[in-house]
C-alpha cells in the first residue's frame, strides 16, 4: 500500500516540467509586470484603478482569447488565475456575480478530512489517502497565498465515553502522521473544564473532555473576489452578470460563444481557443448546450446552514460534534464574522435545480437547530427566533469520479469528493466537481488539459506556479496591519480588523480613496461607507446584492441587520453608478427578494421591530444547577490558566480567554479606567502563582479577542505599549452574555 501511495506522490510531485517551470518562472514575472504596467494604472500611489466594466467588455467583443472560462464561483476563478498566470490571454465570464453559486454557501472549512483517512484505512483504498493529502497541502497553500482571508481554525471534539476518548485522539493522531508534512498543528487531549470554558452550552451530563484538531477557514465569496482581482491583475479580461446562451460548433481552432450582459440586455460572441466549463451546478447544462443528449454526470446534494449570535459558540474554537446514533446528526459550529455559523443538514437532490440557489427549507432549519439543541445543556433556548440568516447551497458533486462503478461507489458509503476533467468531441473541456479545498489544483489540471488539447503551447507558456503566488491584497500583508489601519485613517478597532481580514493590504486604498466615507452602515457591525465605494470602483460590484452577499457578508451573517442598511448602500451606488429613481427602486426590490427567497427572512428569520418581545422565561432549578456547575468548574480551569479577566467597579466578571503568543509579538495592553463611567473596564492577568496585576497583552489577531474589543465612535481608545490611541477603551466581555443564571 505504502509502495503505491509513494509511487502516486512521486509522480505528482516531481513533475516532469518542474525544472522549466522554476526557470521560466523569472521570465513570467517580468511578463505579469510588464503587462499590468501596460494595461496601466493598477496602483497609482495609495489608489488602487482597476480597468473597468466597460474596458472589460469591450475586449472580450473584439479579442480572441486563449482560454474562455465559463463560471466565476471558485473553481472558474481558479482556472482564470492559473491560466492568466501562465501568460494565457485569458477570459472569465460568469452568469450572476462571482461566488454567487455554492463558493459562498460553503461551510467555509477547508478542511484536510479525516473522514478520507477513515474511508482509506476501511477501504484499504490509497486514492482516498491521496485525496486527504492533497487537500492538506492545499490548505496549507490557501494558508499561504491569502493569509487575510483563511486562518487556522481549531475545532473542538466534545468526547461523552471513555472509549471514546482514545479512539478519536488515536485516529487524529493517525490523521497528524501521515499528513505531518502539511499538518497544521497537531491534535490535542482538552479537559472537561476547558472544553466547557470554549463551549459552555454544551451538555455537561457525561461530558469526559474533548480532542482539537486544526483545520482551516475561508472568507469563501471574498476569496473568490481575491481571485477574480489576481486574474484581472494579470491580464486576464472578466465580465459577471454575463450568461453563456450559445456555444457554437468548432470552427477550425477556435469556439465562438455566445453571451448576454444581464445589465444591458446586449447579446454578443466571444472567441476563444479553449473553452473551459467550470459552472458548478449548471455543468450539466453546458455540456448539453456543447451537445445535445449528453448524459449528466452530477449528483447535486444541498446543504443548510443558519448564522446564530456569537454566544451559541465560541469566539475562537469551532465545534465538531459527531453523530452518536443512526437518526442523529453531525453538526458543526464554526466562527464567522463574529457570529457563529451551524451546520449543515445535508439532503440529497434528485435533480438538479435550475439556476440560482434554492430557497433554505424551515424544516431543514428545524432539523438543524433541534440536533444543535439535543448537544446542549437541557436549559439553553435555541429556536428559529435566535437564527439570524439561514441560506442553502448545492454541492456539485459528480458521479463516480474515479471511474470506479456505481456498485463499488455505493459499497464504499461515502462516494468521494474528487473531481473530473472531460474533453468532448468539440473540446469543451468540462471541469466539476471537488470543494474550496482542491480548487486551485483542479484548475492547473484543467489548463494543463486545455494547453494539451488545443495546442495552446507557445515559448511563453509555462507550467502552473499558482503555488507560490500571492493573491490581490496578501502581498505585504502581516498581522500588524489592522493596527496600521487605527493609526493611520483613526478608525476604530474592529473596523480595522474587518478591512485588514477582509482586504488585507488593499485596505490602505479603501481607506485613502474615501476619506469622507468612514461611517459605519449599522451601528452593531464593523463594515463601513467606504467599502460600498470601493466594491463598485475596484471589485465590479453591478447590484446591491454583490455587496450584501459577497463583498460585505452581512446577507449571511445577519439577513434583518442587512435589510437596515439597504437604503445606505443604495445611496452610494446610486451615486457612484448614476441610478435614476426607478432603477433605485428595482434594486431595492431584488435586494429584498433575495434576503426573502434566499437567507429566509420573513420566513425563517424575523424581520426587526416586528417580534413581539416573549418574556423570559427563568430557567429550572435544575437548569440553573447545571450551568452553575459547569461554571464553577470553568472558572477554577481559568484559575489554574492565565486569562485576562474583565472587571467592572463591583464585581469581576466571567474571564476571556487568551491565546498565548510568543514573547514580543504584541505590545502590552495598558488599559483605563474612566472616571465618567461606572463601568471601569480593567483587563488584568493573573500570572501563574495567581497574583493579579493590572496590564496585559490582548492579541488582536487571536480571532476573539481582538473581537470582543467593541470600539464605539465616541470612546473608542485602544492601548498598547507604544500604540496609545484616546482616552478610554470598552473591552466586551462575550462570556457575560452568555446563557448563564
Ligand atoms: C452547503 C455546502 C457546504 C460546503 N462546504 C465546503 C467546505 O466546508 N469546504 C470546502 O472545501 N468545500 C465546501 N463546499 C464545496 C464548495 O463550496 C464547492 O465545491 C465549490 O464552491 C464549487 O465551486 P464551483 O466554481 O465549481 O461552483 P459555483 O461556485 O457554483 O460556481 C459556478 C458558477 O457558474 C456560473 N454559471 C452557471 N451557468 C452559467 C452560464 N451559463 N454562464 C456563465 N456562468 C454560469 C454560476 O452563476 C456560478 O457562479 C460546500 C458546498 C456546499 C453547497
Amino acid at each position: 500500500m505504502m509502495s503505491k501511495l509513494g509511487a502516486i506522490l512521486a509522480q505528482r510531485i516531481v513533475r516532469p516540467s518542474h525544472k522549466r517551470h522554476i526557470l521560466n518562472r523569472s521570465l513570467l514575472f517580468a511578463q505579469k509586470l510588464s503587462r499590468v504596467k501596460v494595461r496601466g494604472e493598477h496602483c497609482c500611489g495609495g489608489m488602487k484603478v482597476v480597468p473597468s466594466r466597460e474596458e472589460h467588455l469591450n475586449a472580450l467583443k473584439g479579442e480572441e482569447f486563449d482560454v474562455l472560462v465559463i463560471g466565476g464561483g471558485a473553481v472558474g476563478c481558479g482556472c482564470a488565475v492559473d491560466a492568466a498566470c501562465r501568460g494565457l490571454k485569458t477570459a472569465l465570464i460568469e452568469a450572476d456575480d462571482f461566488a454567487s453559486g455554492s463558493s459562498s454557501r460553503s461551510s467555509k472549512l477547508i478542511d484536510g478530512s479525516g473522514s478520507y483517512l477513515g474511508t482509506a484505512l476501511r477501504e484499504k483504498d490509497i486514492e482516498q489517502l491521496y485525496i486527504m493529502l492533497q487537500m492538506m497541502s492545499e490548505r496549507v497553500t490557501m494558508l499561504k497565498n491569502a493569509p487575510h482571508l483563511n486562518r487556522i481554525q481549531p475545532m473542538i471534539i466534545p468526547i461523552y465515553s471513555v472509549l471514546q476518548m482514545p479512539c478519536t485522539w488515536l485516529g487524529l493522531k493517525v490523521y497528524d502522521f501521515i499528513s505531518a508534512a502539511s499538518n497544521v498543528r497537531g491534535s490535542h487531549l482538552l479537559s472537561k473544564e476547558a472544553t466547557l470554558y470554549e463551549f459552555p452550552l454544551l451538555k455537561t451530563k457525561g461530558l469526559r473532555g474533548g480532542v482539537v484538531y486544526y483545520d482551516g477557514q475561508v472568507d469563501d465569496a471574498r476569496m473568490c473576489i481575491a481571485l477574480v482581482m489576481t486574474a484581472v491583475a494579470l491580464g486576464a479580461n472578466v465580465g459577471n452578470h454575463m450568461e453563456v446562451v450559445e456555444l457554437m460548433p468548432l470552427e477550425g481552432c477556435c469556439r465562438v460563444v455566445g453571451v448576454r450582459d444581464k445589465i444591458s440586455g446586449e447579446q454578443f460572441y466571444i472567441q476563444a481557443k479553449s473553452v473551459i466549463n467550470a459552472t458548478g451546478t449548471s455543468t450539466d447544462a453546458i455540456r448539453q448546450m456543447d451537445k445535445e443528449g449528453t448524459a449528466p454526470i452530477l449528483v447535486p446534494t444541498v446543504g443548510t446552514h443558519v448564522s446564530l449570535p456569537r454566544y451559541f459558540g465560541s469566539g475562537h474554537y469551532g465545534l465538531l460534534s459527531p453523530a452518536h446514533k443512526k437518526d442523529d446528526l453531525t453538526i458543526f459550529m464554526v466562527p464567522f464574522e463574529n457570529h457563529t455559523v451551524l451546520g449543515i443538514r445535508e439532503t440529497e437532490l434528485d435533480e438538479v435545480p435550475g439556476r440560482g440557489s434554492p430557497t433554505p427549507d424551515p424544516d431543514d432549519v428545524d432539523c438543524l437547530l433541534e440536533a444543535a439543541k439535543a448537544k446542549m445543556e437541557p436549559c439553553v433556548e435555541l429556536g428559529r427566533c435566535h437564527v439570524l440568516s439561514a441560506w442553502t447551497g448545492v454541492k456539485p458533486n459528480v458521479s463516480c469520479p474515479t471511474g470506479k462503478s456505481e456498485e463499488e461507489e455505493e459499497k464504499r458509503g461515502s462516494p468521494i469528493s474528487s473531481y473530473v476533467i472531460e474533453v468532448s468531441g468539440d473540446g469543451l473541456i468540462t471541469l466539476a466537481g471537488g470543494r474550496w479545498s482542491s480548487y486551485r489544483v483542479m484548475a492547473a489540471d484543467a489548463v494543463d488539459v486545455a494547453i494539451k488539447s488545443c495546442g495552446l503551447c507557445d515559448d511563453h507558456v509555462t507550467s502552473s506556479w499558482t503555488q507560490d503566488l500571492k493573491l490581490d491584497g496578501a502581498e505585504s500583508w502581516c498581522c500588524m496591519l489592522p493596527l496600521e489601519f487605527v493609526q493611520d485613517y483613526d478608525v476604530p478597532m474592529d473596523v480595522a480588523q474587518h478591512i485588514s481580514d477582509s482586504y488585507g493590504w488593499n485596505g490602505h486604498a479603501l481607506f485613502s480613496d474615501a476619506p469622507d466615507l468612514r461611517k459605519r452602515l449599522h451601528p452593531n457591525f464593523p463594515y463601513i461607507e467606504a467599502e460600498v465605494q470601493y466594491a463598485v470602483r475596484n471589485e465590479y460590484a453591478c447590484t446591491l446584492v454583490d455587496i450584501i452577499a459577497r463583498r460585505l457578508r452581512i446577507a449571511f451573517v445577519d439577513a434583518a441587520a442587512s435589510l437596515h442598511m439597504l437604503p445606505k448602500i443604495l445611496k452610494i451606488m446610486a451615486e457612484e453608478k448614476g441610478w435614476e429613481e426607478e432603477q433605485q427602486q428595482k434594486q431595492m426590490l431584488a435586494a429584498q427578494e433575495f434576503l426573502v427567497r434566499q437567507m429566509g427572512l420573513g420566513t425563517i428569520v424575523r424581520p426587526r421591530g416586528t417580534s413581539k418581545s416573549q418574556p423570559k422565561k427563568k430557567a429550572s432549578s435544575e437548569g440553573c444547577c447545571c450551568r452553575a456547575a459547569a461554571r464553577k468548574e470553568a472558572r477554577s480551569y481559568s484559575r489554574a490558566h492565565p486569562s485576562i479577566v474583565v472587571a467592572s467597579k463591583d464585581k469581576i466578571l466571567e474571564p476571556l480567554p487568551i491565546q498565548r503568543y510568543k514573547k514580543n509579538y504584541f505590545q502590552p495592553l495598558a488599559t483605563h479606567r474612566s472616571s465618567k463611567n461606572n463601568m471601569q473596564p480593567l483587563a488584568t492577568q493573573r500570572s501563574s502563582k495567581n497574583v493579579r496585576r493590572t496590564t496585559d497583552f490582548l492579541p488582536f489577531t487571536s480571532g476573539i479577542t481582538h473581537k470582543a474589543v467593541m470600539d464605539n465612535d465616541q470612546s473608542r481608545s485602544i492601548a498598547t505599549g507604544g500604540w496609545s490611541f484616546g482616552k478610554r477603551e470598552l473591552i466586551i466581555n462575550a462570556w457575560r452574555n452568555k446563557f448563564m443564571c
